[in-house]
């Protein structure tokens, strides 16, 4: 990387007034950017952690509605929260952020990287992301898309263990290359080229606006870059059962201090439903996903099974099916319940 960054270093501020240039013309118009506030740029990047912008989109835009500030939101009971977060995944963020807004309710607002850094849920990437937009703060952004940048600009031909590992090689020269005015634009611009040019599969070389400081580009080998070690993914298989009575269907909930899912229902495994494997499976195979979590590729099969006997067991709770809208359910069983409902026969009575 040392010859090919120092040479990009050297070009620096040719490369700063490309990026710049192309920015202000090709930028998306998106809300945050659009309507700037710091409310909306913490709530926006808390919700692009892990997820696409074309899915935070809706989101953010109810939420800007319903709960419009840091008062409002640290004002809102947490079930209102996760409501409102239901189907972007990931909800310990919007825990944090609920606590975040708490926070800085009874304080003054934090400035630096490092002051936001000990607010819940804010990492280097977020925490330069906010203060370099809303404050100027001359602090990189290094996540997935700016690695893939610079290891291309540099045609960086170093193995990294992992993507934390690769972030971690390139802040210095993502730092060494933010301009000393308007920090915030700068990251803007390197986050808009990773997604709407510098793709990681056929990037847009021909059109790029730094295609002339970059070596991997010029070369014409571009997704050879960033040398990452193939992910080793991890087979799962989880078992779930469809159980109904009256018109209500079990869920379970998680309790309150669980870490990943507290406040929200899901279909129950077989062992939460105090089921075992053999049993459950003798009922109907309703269902089989598959979805990648981290380093899971996790197999799930849902089975229509009959109630246990006498009260649920703990953390299982009766939901009238007219009332399952009303409920937080995490996104992937939001669409299974919806989908396996809409696939069975009406009753007789709505036949026509
Ligand atoms: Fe990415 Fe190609 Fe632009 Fe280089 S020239 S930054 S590889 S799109």
């Amino acid at each position: 990387m040392a010859h090919s960054s120092a040479q990009l270093l050297a070009a620096k501020s040719g490369f700063q007034r490309a990026l710049r240039a192309w920015y202000r013309v090709h930028a998306r118009p998106l809300p945050w950017r659009l309507n700037p506030s710091l409310y909306q740029t913490v709530v926006s990047e808390f919700m692009l952690q892990q997820t696409q912008v074309k899915t935070v989109l809706p989101y953010l835009a109810r939420w800007l509605v319903e709960l419009p500030n840091f008062a409002a939101l640290a004002a809102a009971p947490e079930s209102r929260v996760l409501k409102l977060w239901e189907g972007l995944g990931y909800y310990s963020r919007a825990r944090n952020l609920h606590k975040l807004a708490q926070t800085i309710a009874s304080r003054p607002v934090p400035r630096t990287p490092a002051e936001w850094q000990e607010l819940p849920g804010v990492g280097p990437y977020t925490a330069a992301a906010i203060t370099s937009i809303s404050f100027g703060a001359p602090a990189a952004c290094v996540d997935g898309n700016v690695v893939r940048i610079l290891a291309r600009l540099t045609a960086d031909a170093t193995p990294y263990r992992d993507s934390a590992s690769a972030s971690k090689a390139f802040a210095p020269l993502a730092t060494a290359l933010l301009p000393a005015t308007n920090p915030g634009d700068h990251n803007q611009a390197m986050m808009e080229l990773g997604a709407t040019v510098c793709f990681r599969q056929n990037p847009l070389c021909l059109t790029c606006p730094v295609v002339k400081f970059c070596a991997a580009g010029q070369r014409g080998d571009p997704e050879n870059y960033p040398k990452l070690a193939a992910k080793k993914l991890e087979q799962v298989a989880v078992m779930r059962v469809w159980i109904e009575r009256q018109c209500a269907l079990l869920l379970h909930l998680s309790a309150g201090g669980a870490r990943r899912f507290a406040n929200i229902h899901e279909l129950p495994t077989a062992a939460q439903a105090g089921l075992t494997e053999a049993a459950a499976t003798k009922g109907k195979l309703l269902a089989k996903k598959r979805r990648g979590i981290t380093r899971y590729q996790i197999t799930e099969s849902i089975y229509r099974t009959s109630s246990p006997r006498g009260m649920p067991p703990t953390g299982l709770v009766w939901v009238p099916l007219v009332d399952l809208d009303t409920v937080t359910l995490s996104g992937p069983h939001r669409r299974w319940v919806k989908e396996i409902l809409a696939e069975r026969p009406a009753p007789e009575s709505s036949r026509r």
